[in-house]
C-alpha cells in the first residue's frame, strides 16, 4: 500500500481563491478592505521569509497589508505603542506579531496587548480561553490547517481516534480544541508520553508537532492512518541549502498511512491560507457582518 499524499499546496490555494472571491464580495457590497498588520522585530531570516510570504499573499487575495519592521533593540514601550495605535486604526483588521521576539521583550505581554478581535493569530487568552470553553473564537491558522487538510480526507472526524504529539500554545493545544469540536476522540503526547509508538498504534489521525527531524516511525502508525506532519525541520547539507524535513519518517510512513502531508508542500502551504480567512473573519465580525463563506 502507498498512502495518498495530501496535496496541500493544492487546497492552501483553493482556499486562496475563495477567500479573494469573498474579499471581492465584502469590498463589493459593503466598501470593506480587510486589512492585515504584521510587525517584525529584528532580523531571523526564517521570520522574514515568513512574513514576506504574508504580504504577497494578503495582497494576491485583494486585501491591505501593512508591515511594519521594528528594530532587533526596539523598547517594548515602542512595540507596545505600535500595538495600540494598530488596535485604534479602523483600516486595520488583524495584527500579527511575528514570534519568536528578541529575548529582551516579553512575549506574554505583547500578545495581551493585541485587541482580541484582531488577534488573527488567535494566541491571545480570550480567544484560547474561548476555544477551550467550545465558544467562538479566532483560532491559531496552523492547527486550523491541519483540520482543513484532514477533512480533504474524511468529510467527518467523528469517533476517531487522534492523537496529538505536542501541546504548544501554538499548535498542540489549539489542535486538540479543534478535534474536540469535531467530535474526535483526542490524546495529546508530549515529551513525558510514556510509550509513545503504542499510543499512535491505536489513532486514525496523527498529528505530529513536536520540533523532531524524522521522530514519527513508520511502524509506531496503525495501517491506514492519516498523518498530518507539522514539523519543520532543516537539516544542513553540506554545501547546499538546508533540507527541509518534518517530524514523521515520511518515506517509512508512506508504506502504512492511508494519507499524510509531505513537507514542504503540506501545513506549511496551509497557515498563510489560515492567516487570510481569519483576517476576513475578523473584518466581518468587527464591521458587524454575518461571517464569510470560507
Ligand atoms: P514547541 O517547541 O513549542 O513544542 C514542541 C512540543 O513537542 C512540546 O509540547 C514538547 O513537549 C513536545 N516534544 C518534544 N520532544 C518530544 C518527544 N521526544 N516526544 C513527544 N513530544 C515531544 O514547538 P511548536 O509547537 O511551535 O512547533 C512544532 C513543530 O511544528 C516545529 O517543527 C515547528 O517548526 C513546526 N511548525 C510548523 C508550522 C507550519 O506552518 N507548518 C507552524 C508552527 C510550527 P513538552 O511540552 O513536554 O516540552
Amino acid at each position: 500500500m502507498t498512502a495518498r499524499i495530501i496535496d496541500g499546496k493544492a487546497i492552501a490555494a483553493e482556499l486562496r481563491a475563495r477567500v479573494a472571491d469573498e474579499v471581492a464580495r465584502v469590498k463589493r457590497d459593503h466598501a470593506l478592505t480587510p486589512g492585515l498588520a504584521v510587525v517584525l522585530v529584528g532580523h531571523d531570516p526564517a521570520s522574514e521569509v515568513y512574513v514576506r510570504s504574508k504580504h504577497t499573499q494578503t495582497q494576491a487575495a485583494g486585501m491591505a497589508s501593512f508591515e511594519h519592521k521594528l528594530p532587533e533593540d526596539v523598547s517594548q514601550a515602542d512595540l507596545l505603542a505600535l500595538i495600540a495605535q494598530l488596535n485604534r486604526d479602523p483600516k486595520v483588521h488583524g495584527i500579527l506579531v511575528q514570534l519568536p521576539l528578541p529575548k529582551t521583550l516579553h512575549t506574554e505581554t505583547i500578545i495581551n496587548a493585541i485587541d482580541p478581535a484582531k488577534d488573527v493569530d488567535g494566541l491571545h487568552p480570550n480567544n484560547a480561553g474561548r476555544l477551550a470553553g467550545g465558544l467562538a473564537a479566532l483560532s491559531p491558522c496552523t492547527p486550523l490547517g491541519c483540520i482543513i487538510l484532514t477533512k480533504s480526507v474524511h468529510a467527518s472526524l467523528e469517533g476517531m481516534n487522534a492523537i496529538v504529539i505536542g501541546r504548544s500554545n501554538l499548535v498542540g493545544r489549539p489542535l486538540v480544541q479543534l478535534l474536540l469540536n469535531e467530535n474526535a476522540t483526542v490524546t495529546i503526547a508530549h515529551s513525558r508520553s510514556r510509550d509513545l509508538p503504542k499510543l499512535c498504534a491505536q489513532a486514525d489521525l496523527v498529528y505530529a508537532a513536536v520540533g523532531k527531524p524524522e521522530m514519527v516511525r513508520g511502524d509506531w502508525l496503525k495501517p491506514g492512518a492519516t498523518v498530518i506532519d507539522v514539523g519543520i525541520n532543516r537539516i544542513p547539507v553540506d554545501g547546499g541549502k538546508p533540507k527541509l524535513v518534518g517530524d514523521v519518517a515520511f518515506q517509512e510512513a508512506l508504506g502504512v498511512a492511508g494519507a499524510i502531508t509531505p513537507v514542504p508542500g503540506g501545513v506549511g502551504q496551509m497557515t498563510v491560507a489560515c492567516l487570510l480567512v481569519n483576517t476576513l473573519r475578523a473584518a466581518c465580525a468587527i464591521a458587524g457582518l454575518p461571517a464569510p463563506a470560507v
